[in-house]
Parts: structure tokens; C-alpha cells; sequence
């Protein structure tokens, strides 16, 4: 059976171990909700004061072109391409996930629209915005499309057929940290004449992504979870080359504009992927999120991959070793293949564990219904992190020190 010891000795020999320092964390605290709010890069807080204090402060508008506010999109989406598989001239790091979702539907919808084709298939179990901006948008246009949902993976494909425009998937599941075969779903709806779209929130910097080897039509994301972005950070919208002459999208605002500085009362959208832009970029936010995309230049997926299946086994391990005795039952998968980089484990009793976890210094998150999330980032937890949390987990166990009728904060 592991000892702590072992968790030291992986630790002293992991090759990941240095990029823990890019990173502040508080003392005394085991983050194990980077799958939620990834921790702070050192770099950020050098970053945000040189842009308040000499690019907005000292510059001003001049900063617009000297310090690179207006390429910043496309520049830090080409940064992010190598983690997810996209060339150069792909990505804009931009509006929220939910928003780019909006587009890319959007856009998809519209390329659908000689083919008749009127359904969008989802799944039941995606993250609810996703379903929310689907229908809110099916419903919008008022010309009979529809969303269609399924209740697990395996029937994803039954409900592709020819009436399918679009299946929109998110990669790794936010609730039970289940990964989807992206290459191959992607071939077979395709085949069926699909196009299909990939939500990315739980799987960029987290599990390895290859967007062009899967064939995938469009991709979104979020940058404030796994790639350490900072809350509320922009999301991305992937676009590849071989579909953004045709990709049109309905926000269509001044920043996809193919000259914006001419004040033209008519739209006509740019080419190449700014035209997935709408309006003004959140540049204080925006700018940080390079902080965070340079700690992932330092390694690769496959490395982070690796550490994050041995801490993610390591935890189930100890969980079915140690907290034996308990109900907890083990609702990520099992198989590598497909696991993201999260481990949930559901509870009668799963909001008050979370909550005096978090009490002791463990922090990980609840999720509806009756599941306790915790997520595993390789950059910056360390096998003794999981060591530990598992341990506090059993003194609160066996102790019973747990509220259940522990207040329920608005964000859980
Ligand atoms: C976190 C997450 C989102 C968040 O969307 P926002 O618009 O950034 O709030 C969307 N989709 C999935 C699958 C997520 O996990």
C-alpha cells in the first residue's frame, strides 16, 4: 500500500515538480479546484500592474497599437494552439465560452442550412450553458431547429442521423470527469453528414487535445479553469482555416470587421479567424491569460498527461484503500482513455464533506447531485497534496465532523 513517504519520493523525483514555483499558492492550502479557478501564476501580478500602471496609466490609448492590445485575440489564441492542436491563425482568446458557443453554432447552423439539416444533438449530462445558449438559439431563429438530447455517450451516435446539423459535444464531462473519444465520434457524425463542434472547458491543459488529427468543425473553451487564466477570464473560439471563409456569425460587430478604422455603415467581415471577434476585447483580463499559456511552453501535454493520470490513480487508490468503510462510490471512469483530469466521488452527505474539507484546508468543489469534484493539475499539485487530502477526508469520516446542514453558498 502507498505511504506518504512514497507520495514524498514521487514528488522529489517528479519532472514537473519546479513548475509548482510558477505559481502562488497560499500556505496550508491543498488546491484541488484548479478544474474550476485554476491558481494565480506569479507572473500575473507583475503582468496586471505593468499594464494598469504604464500601458493604460502612463501610455494610454497609444497602447492600443505600442503595447499589442488590438492583436492580443489572435496572438495569445496562437499561443494556446499548440495545447489543443490548431495551427497558427485558428484561435481568438475572446467574450465568454457560452458566447463563442452562440457563434460557432451559429455559424455551423447557417453552413447547414442548404443541407435542411435542423437538429443539434447534445447530451443531457453537458454542461447547462452549453444546452441553454443551443436552445436559446434554435428557439430564436424560429425556423424549426431544434435541440435533441441523449441520456449517455453510447447513444450520442443513434440520434446523428440525416436530420443532425450539428453534434455539440464538451470533450471531457464538467460533473463526472468522463472524456469522449473526440477523433472518432467526430469521423462517425461526420459521415453521417454532421458537423461537429467541441467544447474544450475541461480539457485544454488538461488532457491532450489534437483538433486537426480528430477532424473536429469548430472548438470553445474556457481559459480561467485548467489554463490559470484568472476569474472570469475571456474563453476561445477555434476556427480552423478550412472553414472561415464560410464561417458568418451573427455578432457581428465592429471587431470582425475587415476594416473597423474606416467607420463603414456597412459590415463586411475580415478575413481569417477575427472575424470569430465581436467587440472590444476585455484587455485586463485578456492580458493575463498569457501568463498562465507561458507555464504550459515550459512542458508539453504529454508530460502533464502522464503526472495527471498517476495523481488522479494515486487518488482513487487511497480512497478505496483507506475510506473502504464509507459510502462513497467512485463516479469518474476508471479506464484511462476516459478520464479527464478530475476524480468525483459521490456522497450521501457530499456538500458538507465538501464544505469541511474546505474548512481544513482541501479545496474542491460540490456539483449536483450529491458529488464532491476534485481536480488534479499537474503544474502545481503534488503527489503528497493528494496524500494528504485523502487523509483530512478520513479524519472528517471517521470523526463524522461534517455540517449537514451546512449553509449552501450561492457558488458551491
Ligand atoms: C465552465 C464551462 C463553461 C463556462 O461558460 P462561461 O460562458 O465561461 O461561463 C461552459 N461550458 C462548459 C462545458 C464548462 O465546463
Amino acid at each position: 500500500m502507498t505511504t506518504r513517504q512514497d507520495c514524498l519520493d514521487r514528488d522529489a523525483s517528479d519532472p514537473l515538480a519546479a513548475l509548482r514555483h510558477a505559481f502562488d499558492l497560499p500556505e496550508g492550502v491543498i488546491y484541488l479546484d484548479g478544474n474550476s479557478l485554476g491558481a494565480r501564476p506569479k507572473a500575473a501580478a507583475q503582468r496586471a500592474a505593468q499594464l494598469v500602471s504604464e500601458e493604460w496609466g502612463r501610455d494610454l490609448i497609444k497602447s492600443w497599437n505600442t503595447a499589442g492590445w488590438y492583436t492580443l485575440p489572435a496572438r495569445l489564441g496562437d499561443k494556446l494552439a499548440p495545447l489543443v492542436g490548431a495551427a497558427p491563425g485558428e484561435i481568438v482568446i475572446t467574450d465568454t465560452t457560452s458566447v463563442n458557443l452562440f457563434k460557432a453554432l451559429a455559424a455551423c447552423l447557417q453552413m447547414q442550412a442548404a443541407s435542411g439539416r435542423k437538429r443539434i444533438v447534445s447530451e443531457r449530462a453537458n454542461f447547462p450553458t452549453d444546452l441553454y445558449m443551443a436552445e436559446g438559439l434554435a428557439g430564436w431563429l424560429g425556423q424549426g431547429h431544434e435541440l435533441v438530447l441523449v441520456d449517455t455517450p453510447e447513444q450520442v451516435l443513434d440520434a446523428v442521423d440525416a436530420d443532425t446539423a450539428v453534434l455539440m459535444l464538451t470533450h471531457v464531462n464538467y460533473r463526472t470527469g468522463y472524456q469522449h473519444d473526440m477523433a472518432a465520434l467526430t469521423r462517425a457524425a461526420q459521415s453521417r453528414g454532421a458537423l461537429v463542434i467541441w467544447d474544450l472547458a475541461h480539457s485544454a491543459g488538461a488532457v491532450p487535445v489534437d483538433l486537426h488529427a480528430a477532424g473536429a468543425d469548430m472548438a470553445v473553451g474556457c481559459t480561467y479553469k485548467y489554463l490559470n487564466g484568472g476569474p472570469g477570464a475571456p474563453g476561445y473560439l477555434w476556427v480552423p482555416q478550412r472553414h472561415q471563409a464560410a464561417f458568418r456569425q451573427p455578432l457581428s460587430g465592429w471587431w470582425s470587421h475587415a476594416n473597423p478604422f474606416a467607420m463603414d455603415s456597412r459590415f463586411a467581415p475580415v478575413d481569417g479567424i477575427r472575424r470569430a471577434l465581436c467587440g472590444t476585447v476585455p484587455v485586463l483580463s485578456l492580458a493575463l491569460v498569457e501568463c498562465g499559456l507561458d507555464v504550459f511552453a515550459r512542458t508539453d501535454m504529454t508530460a502533464i498527461r502522464a503526472k495527471s493520470l498517476a495523481l488522479s490513480d494515486l487518488f482513487i487508490e487511497l480512497v478505496e484503500t483507506r475510506l473502504a468503510a464509507y459510502p462513497l462510490s467512485l463516479v469518474t471512469p476508471r479506464a484511462h482513455a476516459q478520464r479527464g483530469s478530475q476524480v468525483c466521488l459521490a456522497h450521501p452527505h457530499a456538500y458538507a464533506l465538501i464544505q469541511a474539507l474546505i474548512g481544513r484546508g482541501v479545496i474542491g468543489d460540490y456539483r449536483e447531485p450529491g458529488i464532491m469534484r476534485f481536480g488534479f493539475t499537474p503544474l502545481y499539485t503534488r503527489y503528497s497534496d493528494v496524500w494528504d487530502a485523502v487523509d483530512i477526508l478520513h479524519t472528517l469520516l471517521d470523526q463524522q465532523d461534517y455540517d449537514i446542514h451546512a449553509h449552501r453558498h450561492a457558488v458551491t
